[in-house]
């Protein structure tokens, strides 16, 4: 496959937008050579501006759970465009969508909306803060909860393949209120709790850790988590940003039976276009102003073709809760495919799954936290990359990404995959 005009495309924007990207992510330095440049996509696939059908693993990152250009969910946002963009005062399409999350999500009262993961997880954090009047945060190594200052200690995600997990600009004022966990390590949580007594406002997680490839939790882990947070008067934030609406229709509460204090959605939620929200009981968020003390706003919030569209995408996923079972199906398919062939082909490797997420490690040790998950070998990684887009497959540029498994994926995609990896795995 050519990918010529992507190419050039690509000179065109490095000239104007730092490194031709807006999110770092999207950039293939992890793996060398140019972004492909989308035209459009349908379903499971993107069609490039040089004319290539790609299947998609990314899926934008994981929102677009049904496939590319879902039509109710393009239908709901053409039809509230013809009746105005944006009005910065309320609708009753917000109180919809909040009332059918709500709904949907176990233990949560009241949810806000805000436009991206990021801005759900630092709102999070204030409230968490002001709430317990206690300043300091636990996160773990390799978590990624958006690019806000608190979070970029050893974030995951882009942070890692870039080699910025602790970004210049971040002030020692902030990163000290942020105190470094492993994940899968309780003792090491406990032990950090013991050393900060009653300063510690909140422990945010990602309940399954998807950005350092994906990282499902020990047996115990959240379950031990949840009590060293109740023992000690610390909110339990589960930033559910890639794993809300998507391991189930309640999340990893539902899928784990287990209670957060706070849950940070994105993605999913916003059918494609850019919503965050965070929700909790009812105590919790009457702290919010208007209501309470703790301040945070924002003139797009609840942005009427953005609360359409993660409505329509709510719906779908309310009405058809067989779906997570079929994505469960569907991933676990192309999981044993893949497993099998690289067996076969002497690779050395691990592949984690959990429901509709899956990550190829390219190490034989199992990879439960970011140490384990950096061991990963990226030459091999580089090679299944570029190999795979010359067959017509797009997995994320970088060895720290998890694969998102959309339901418009067919039985003929997944072997046609599994298949390429095959014939790709064969050429290491
Ligand atoms: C993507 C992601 C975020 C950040 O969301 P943005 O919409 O990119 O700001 C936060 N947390 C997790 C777990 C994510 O996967």
């Amino acid at each position: 496959m050519l990918y010529t005009r992507s190419s050039q495309l690509f000179a065109e924007a490095e000239k104007v937008i730092p490194g031709g990207v807006n999110s770092p992510v999207r950039a293939f330095k992890a793996v060398g050579g140019t972004p492909i440049f989308v035209k459009s996509a349908k379903g499971a696939y993107l069609y490039d501006e040089d004319g290539n059908r790609l299947i998609d693993y990314i899926n934008s990152w994981g929102p677009m759970i049904l496939g590319h250009a879902y039509e109710p969910v393009v239908q709901a946002v053409i039809e509230k465009a013809k009746l105005g963009t944006s009005f910065g005062m309320p609708t009753e399409l917000e109180t919809q969508i909040a009332a059918l999350a709500v709904s949907m999500v176990p233990n949560i009262d009241k949810i806000r909306f805000v436009n991206s993961g990021t801005e759900a997880c630092m709102s999070a954090v204030r409230l968490a803060r002001g709430f317990t009047k206690k300043d300091k945060i636990i996160k773990f190594a390799g978590c990624y909860h958006g690019h806000s200052d608190s979070f970029l200690i050893q974030a995951g995600s882009g942070a890692i393949t870039f080699g910025s997990p602790n970004s210049p600009g971040v002030t020692a004022g902030t990163a000290k209120d942020t105190l470094l966990a492993k994940y899968n390590d309780l003792e090491n949580v406990a032990a950090l709790i013991e050393a900060n007594k009653n300063e510690i406002a909140a422990i945010i997680v990602e309940p399954v850790a998807g950005n350092m490839g994906c990282i499902p939790p020990n047996k115990g882990f959240l379950e031990g988590l949840r009590q060293l947070c109740t023992d000690n008067g610390i909110l339990f934030i589960f930033d559910e940003v890639m794993t809300g609406f998507r391991l189930a229709a309640g999340g990893v509460q539902e899928l784990f039976n287990i209670n957060a204090d706070i849950v940070c959605f994105g993605k999913v939620i916003g059918g494609g276009l850019p919503v965050g929200a965070f929700a909790a009981r009812e105590e919790i968020m009457n702290y919010l102003a208007p209501l309470g003390p703790v301040y945070q706003a924002g003139t797009l919030s609840g942005n009427p073709l953005a609360m359409a569209a993660g409505l329509a995408m709510l719906q779908a996923l309310d009405r058809d809760r067989a779906i997570f079972q079929r994505l469960e199906e569907k991933t676990a398919y192309l999981a044993a495919g893949m497993e099998k062939v690289l067996k076969a082909n002497n690779v050395i490797f691990t592949i984690n799954r959990i429901g509709s997420m899956v990550s190829v490690h390219f190490d034989a040790a199992p990879v439960v936290d970011f140490q384990s998950a950096a061991k990963g070998d990226n030459e091999t990684f580089k090679k299944f990359f570029h190999g795979l887009l010359q067959e017509g497959i797009y997995i994320a540029p970088s060895a720290y990404e998890t694969w998102f498994i959309t339901d418009a994926l067919s039985y003929e995609d997944l072997d046609f995959t599994i298949q390429a990896v095959d014939k790709v795995s064969k050429t290491f």
